[in-house]
């Protein structure tokens, strides 16, 4: 790891990955494991994809993809398990929970950051054999930001633009080469390995990813006051006139939910296949919908109007921090791209702090 002061305290952990080796390297890891990586489409998006062939796509480790890598862990719609009856009252369920082993490559500080929160909600109060049968199978390869993208505020977050733990493997694009931080056993492994595409990395290689860190921090252009609005939250002097702004102005869409890799709310529903045969799904749920809080009898404990953004806010900043003493607001800023409404959470983190 990085000391603060940017000095070299364990060669063994760094490594150099030549870029004319990268494909090669992932050419091996695909022959060992499933490969998800930010490929950019026809559309010119950059998209996680699940590769099928290293040499047929483009990748794209600069720009923040359009999705995190969220649905791979915790899909928007999945199987739970599968039941079967029979006309003598004999029934049967079968789970279905499985996962390949898989690299995620290229994920970004705040995405990897995302997944540690996902780990948490997944496993604190009941473990969750779904989620955690994905995670036990994926290696985070990471990659740390040297150019933020222009709604980013990981900064502020806390969650980026580079990591001290959670990766596997966390790159530093140096130009024509990336530093490699090794940071969990996987990571190891995979450098023992395949120990012919790392070199040891030098004491200027060291020197020039803490500049690129350091430069990397110093080129957000969003000054977002978290922390602050975190406190104006625990004081409870939000005006209610701020919950009611912003709700009027939300459309009911969802889409910042979907599109943020730490929502994690979800419904259950059964799904009737044939006379005798059905599923159990979880999808996906998010409590801007307004059905999300309706009860039977169409009652709705929550005046929509006016709350219907009350408690996604309150929930990443206030009652996560209360929780777990950190927001669960990882600074990606995508739901600042995505809502139409402009109900994005820097603007209620301005709103609170101004
Ligand atoms: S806040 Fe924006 S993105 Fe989220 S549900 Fe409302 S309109 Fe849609
Ligand atoms: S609330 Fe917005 S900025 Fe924060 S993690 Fe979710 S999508 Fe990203």
């Amino acid at each position: 790891m990085r000391s603060k002061d940017g000095k070299n305290n364990n060669m063994t952990d760094k490594f150099i990955l030549k870029k004319d080796h990268l494909v090669s390297f992932l050419r091996r890891l695909k022959k060992e494991y499933h490969l998800v990586a930010p490929v950019k489409n026809i559309q010119g998006d950059t998209m996680f994809t699940l590769v099928d062939s290293v040499d047929e796509v483009e990748f794209d480790l600069v720009n923040q993809a359009v999705t995190s890598i969220k649905p791979f862990l915790f899909p928007q719609q999945e199987t739970l398990f599968t039941y079967e009856t029979s006309a003598n009252g004999d029934y049967r369920f079968d789970s279905v929970c499985n996962s390949q082993p898989t690299v995620y490559f290229g994920v970004h500080s705040c995405d990897l950051s995302a997944v540690l929160y996902m780990d948490v909600t997944f496993s604190l109060t009941a473990r969750d054999p779904y989620y955690l049968e994905k995670r036990k199978n994926a290696v985070l390869i990471s990659v740390g930001c040297n150019e933020p993208s222009e709604n980013c505020f990981c900064n502020a977050a806390k969650t980026g633009p580079f990591l001290e733990y959670g990766f596997d493997l966390q790159l530093t694009d140096l130009g024509n080469r990336f530093f490699v931080d090794v940071g969990r056993a996987t990571g190891q492994e995979i450098v023992s390995k395949w120990q012919h595409f790392f070199a040891p990395a030098e004491e200027e290689d060291v020197k020039l990813q803490y500049q690129t860190y350091l430069e990397a921090r110093g080129k957000f252009t969003r000054q977002v006051h978290m922390d602050q609005a975190i406190k104006r939250l625990k004081s409870g002097k939000v005006p209610e006139s701020i919950w009611s702004e912003l709700s009027l102005r939300c459309q009911d869409c969802s889409g910042c939910a979907y599109i943020c890799p730490t929502c994690t709310c979800f419904s259950i529903s059964d799904r009737k296949l044939s006379e005798h045969e059905g599923e159990r799904l979880r999808s996906w749920d998010a409590c801007t919908f307004s059905g999300f809080t309706r009860m039977a009898g169409d009652h709705n404990p929550v005046d929509h109007r006016t709350q219907a953004i009350r408690q996604r806010f309150l929930h990443k900043m206030l009652y996560d921090v209360q929780k777990h003493n950190r927001p669960s607001c990882i600074g990606c800023g995508r739901c600042v791209g995505i809502c139409f409404g402009g109900v994005d959470i820097i603007r209620f983190i301005d709103l609170v702090t101004n």
